[in-house]
């Protein structure tokens, strides 16, 4: 029995070990953070560029998301970005929590950043970290809209203008879009079943089931038939019919597990290649 006990506790602090804490901060890890806000600049200079080459910038905006909090897409890529963090060996840069909002923009507690301050503001940091050492730069995204396209065009600017330096733009939600209709059996929507399922899984405090009403979703329109500002729903549903939130907690782990999973592959993946490529 006191074997038994014994195993159990050590099986249990074996799972734990790998595991991300809150703070980001891993065990058994060779650095004492993989957060930029807490590593010591001593510490820094030790392992990048020697030991970890590659980082990762979340970037999100701050708007509606029906019963979840309107941090979600700054909350969500943090979430990824730590959990993937020491797999695929990078650092973790603060998060851009302030974007181009869009038709959303007027809601309670939202927020607008315009392109012309948002463009050079972002280049600026994707230039920072460069000019830090890193050799990678993978920027987690977390909104979507014309924030996506603009990331696109800046991060691709830098890794021309800087030779060696390579930037992977990943917008989770969209990337992942075959698990989300793997795991939940139909199409999802802004703060709809997948993205409130994301939340549910980072922290359930964050989901508000008894606030929900069907009426807070809305499908998108199809192209080029109507448009209304601010959109008349903080829930936009990418298809007529499905997407609603369900609040099931055993689909939202599953969900975030894939997800990150495949996020961690695809940088790993691209990683290599560039390095074959030796570009
Ligand atoms: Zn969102």
């Amino acid at each position: 029995m006191i074997r038994w006990g014994f195993s159990v506790i050590m099986a249990i602090g074996f799972l734990l070990s790998a595991r991300p804490t809150v703070l980001g901060q891993i065990q058994n890890d060779f650095v004492t953070t993989r957060e930029m806000n807490r590593i010591n600049w001593l510490e820094f200079k030790d392992v990048v560029p020697a030991k970890i080459n590659a980082v990762i910038l979340p970037t999100g905006t701050l708007e509606p998301h029906g019963v979840t909090a309107n941090g979600s897409d700054n909350i969500a890529p943090e979430a990824i970005a730590r959990t993937v963090a020491r797999e695929v060996n990078a650092l973790i840069a603060p998060t851009l929590p302030y974007g181009m909002t869009g038709s959303m923009s007027n809601y309670p507690g939202a927020f607008q950043m315009s392109e012309a301050a948002y463009r050079p503001f972002v280049k600026e940091v994707l230039n920072g970290l460069a000019a830090n050492g890193f050799k990678n730069i993978i920027i987690m995204n977390g909104h979507g809209g014309p924030q996506t396209a603009v990331l696109q065009s800046v991060a691709g600017e830098v890794a021309n203008e800087r030779r060696g330096v390579r930037t992977l733009v990943i917008n989770w939600w969209s990337y992942t879009a075959d698990i989300m209709h793997e795991v939940f059996g139909q199409n999802g929507g802004h703060a709809g079943i997948n993205e409130t399922a994301f939340m549910q899984a980072i922290d359930p405090s964050l989901v508000h089931p008894e606030r929900y009403v069907k009426e807070l979703a809305l499908a998108y329109p199809a192209a080029n038939t109507w448009a209304a500002t601010p959109f008349p729903a903080s829930i936009g549903l990418y298809e007529q019919g499905q997407g609603y939130p369900d609040f099931d907690e055993t689909k939202a782990k599953i969900y975030f597990d894939r997800v990150t999973q495949a996020v961690a592959e695809l940088i790993q993946d691209t990683i290599k290649r560039w390095d074959a490529a030796g570009v």
